[in-house]
């Protein structure tokens, strides 16, 4: 599929496009048997949690990690092995919807865990986190408003704060970051999502997100923290319906030894199309508006904006280039592009549609060109 929609992360869309490197890990593993619980070196049943969770400590300065089906399973598995049957004190303005009816008072419920309220809407305060701690408080939860800006009367209590008043009434502080990152997105002109080293620097004593969100790897919910607790989560039953795969062990692998390399902007799809030149994008654009011309298609090149996506960084966008193509029935050549094949999904605006270059991968660029050429009228 031809994702010209300029949404980087899009679950509808399958999320993050993996690298190369993940790819050919996720073929070779899943072509034959491998090592996947098997020490070679004493011959005897290893770990299949081993494989990440040296490098997952090594990136996020964290002492344990566990990798599981995705951040929702991670959030939930925190809760039925630390919570169930406890309290669970979470901000009013954080018990939010995340998406896909994934609700954290829900997912609090079906752990057996209660929610306890803090604060208010829109202004919650360290101190009314340590007022509401009592004896059957398991855990302290924040969850990151990937998907909502609160503005104007607010106060958020930092995680530094929350985890003082973890530590100081020995309760433990599960940070959900969501997408998570393990780059800082400043340097882009975005807003600094929050990044997982942080995160534990900051005292987090467990931190959950996703891999295939900002990480850019395959489906997966990673968590990171503290030993004793992680060891309590692989302990779990639960652990054992949630795991992952080799495939997914595999390509989660390659992604995350690309970060260790450095190298993650170069090889990293998500990061790539973040990290794309605006030249670059336009000149992609005006060679495709140049060859669609000359074929009798009414193209053009418009800037428009990106965004990030996947519940992250909301209300941001990154200044892009567009094809633009000018067409009598708009909704009809949509469909039509839709349900051909490869699909190419545009986005409608000012009449046009437009395929948002900083999503299309390079080398769709003929395929796209292609499939305009054959699928709008002229
Ligand atoms: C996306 C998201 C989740 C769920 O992650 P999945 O990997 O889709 O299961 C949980 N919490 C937050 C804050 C999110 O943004």
């Amino acid at each position: 599929m031809i994702n010209g929609t300029g949404v980087i992360v899009q679950t509808n869309l399958g999320r993050a496009p993996l690298s190369q490197a993940a790819l050919r890990a996720m073929a070779a593993v899943g072509a034959g048997y491998s090592n996947l619980e098997f020490e070679l070196e004493a011959g005897e049943r290893g770990s299949r949690h081993r494989h990440l969770e040296g490098l997952l400590c090594q990136l996020t300065g964290a002492e344990a990690a566990l990798v599981v089906n995705n951040n929702a399973a991670a959030i939930y598995l925190v809760l039925m092995a630390l919570a169930s049957g406890w309290e669970v004190l979470v901000s009013r303005g954080q018990a939010v919807e995340i998406g896909g009816g994934f609700r954290i008072p829900d997912v609090l419920r079906q752990s057996g865990a209660t929610l306890v309220d803090v604060g208010t809407t829109n202004r919650t305060y360290a101190r009314d986190y340590a007022a509401a701690i009592g004896e059957r408080t398991a855990l302290l939860l924040r969850v990151h408003t990937s998907n909502f800006k609160l503005t104007g009367f607010v106060h958020e209590t930092s995680l530094a704060e929350l985890a003082e008043v973890g530590r100081a009434h020995n309760v433990p502080v599960l940070d959900d970051l969501g997408s998570g990152t393990l780059l800082p997105t400043a340097p882009y002109g975005l807003s600094a999502e929050p990044t997982v080293p942080e995160s534990v620097a900051s005292g987090a004593d467990l931190v959950t997100f996703s891999g295939d969100k900002l990480l850019g790897g395959p489906q997966a919910g990673l968590i990171v923290g503290r030993k004793t607790l992680v060891e309590q989560l692989k302990r779990h039953p639960l652990a054992r319906a949630l795991r992952v795969d080799k495939t997914t062990i595999a390509g989660l692998e390659a992604t995350l030894q690309a970060y260790l390399r450095g190298a993650a902007t170069a090889e990293i799809p998500v990061w790539q199309m973040i990290a794309a030149p605006l030249d670059g994008l336009r000149a992609r654009a005006e060679s495709l508006a140049e060859r669609l011309g000359a074929a009798g298609r009414a193209a053009s090149v418009v800037s428009c904006e990106s965004a990030v996506g996947g519940g992250s960084l909301p209300g941001d966008t990154l200044p892009s280039f567009a094809l633009a193509l000018a067409t009598a029935e708009l909704d009809a050549t949509a469909r039509l592009l839709r349900t051909g094949n490869p699909a190419i999904v545009a986005r409608i605006a000012n009449e046009q549609l437009l395929f948002d270059m900083r999503t299309v991968l390079p080398e769709q660029d003929e395929t796209l060109y292609e499939g305009l050429k054959l699928r709008v009228e002229s």
